[in-house]
């Protein structure tokens, strides 16, 4: 059993808006023949519904993605996506009607959370509240600057992210985005390095290793260039991380594009099964088991 935590899809009747952007479209169909070659089983579909890049990408947003999953609930789980700012831009906006809401209509967390404001404003504050007392875990996408990028904002201490764990022990972080990812790294430190795709070996264990393991609520997606870059970009240390958070890792792919080959997350994890760097036991975690344990069934 595989389960995708991240993919997107586009809207079937209004290609166009895709087609502005560099994807294109990417429909539910299109999604679920994908994942028929490449033998993913279920995939959570993520909204965008943040200003910084609904328009960018072109893809649904709530209503849509639960309509599309309604008719596949087989196979599409929908989360649903809420900006920190909406209800009246208001830290104190009561989100819990509308989270239940989402509930009912099958949502099972909430992502992929883009608003590009720091991880501790009062408004982000807000939502993770909300979040935690409706048991709806958050995926965000974790940015180093403010501008020109989506994303919540944190430095490369990763010092944000920890004070809202902390403070919201309910809630389940679970992390996405080269700013995130690279955290594994103490070396890479700058903006423009945090958002990049660095190579080589890991020579110093960065912030990354120490929330994972000090925080029970932390969690991270292994999808898109960036999971999959921090975690093969040396072979050892990826493997080391995988097998030491093999129970705080879910599988994804993020790649919401056509696809000619298989998702090179699903490559790397195959390899390290077959070459014994992975047993069995951590491989299922990461590719269904933690998510059924964490989301239910
Ligand atoms: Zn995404």
């Amino acid at each position: 059993m595989i389960i995708d935590i991240h993919q997107h899809i586009t809207y079937k009747d209004y290609p166009q808006f895709s087609e502005l952007v560099a994807h294109g479209s990417f429909t539910a169909k299109e999604l679920l023949k994908d994942m028929d070659k490449w033998g993913i089983d279920k995939s959570v579909v993520l909204p965008l519904t943040n200003p910084e890049n609904i328009d960018y990408f072109g893809v649904v947003g709530n209503q849509e993605a639960i309509t599309e999953c309604q008719k596949h609930s087989d196979r599409l789980i929908p989360f649903c996506n809420i900006d920190p700012r909406s209800i009246l831009h208001n830290p104190k906006a009561d989100f819990s009607g509308l989270m239940k809401l989402f509930k009912e209509l099958g949502c099972r967390g909430i992502g992929e959370v883009c608003a590009n404001m720091s991880v501790t404003s009062p408004l982000y504050k807000n939502l993770f509240y909300h979040a935690g007392e409706a048991n709806l875990p958050v995926l965000f996408h974790l940015s180093p600057k403010k501008g020109g990028l989506y994303g919540m904002i944190d430095d490369a201490g990763l010092n944000g992210l920890e004070e809202v764990l902390q403070e919201f022990p309910q809630t389940i972080f679970i992390g996405h985005a080269p700013s995130f990812w690279n955290a594994i790294d103490a070396d890479v430190k700058t903006p423009k390095q945090r958002n990049s795709y660095p190579k080589g070996k890991i020579v110093n264990q960065g912030p990354l290793w120490r929330l994972m393991e000090k925080y029970p609520n932390m969690y991270g997606d292994f999808s898109a260039g960036s999971g999959h870059n921090a975690l093969t970009r040396d072979q050892v240390t990826g493997i080391e991380f995988m097998k030491k958070f093999n129970e705080k890792i879910f599988f994804g792919t993020d790649m919401f594009m056509k696809k000619a080959r298989p998702p090179m997350h699903l490559t790397m994890m195959q390899d390290a099964l077959a070459a014994q760097q992975l047993s069995q036991s951590e491989y299922d975690n990461i590719t269904h088991r933690n998510f059924e344990r964490v989301f239910g069934k």
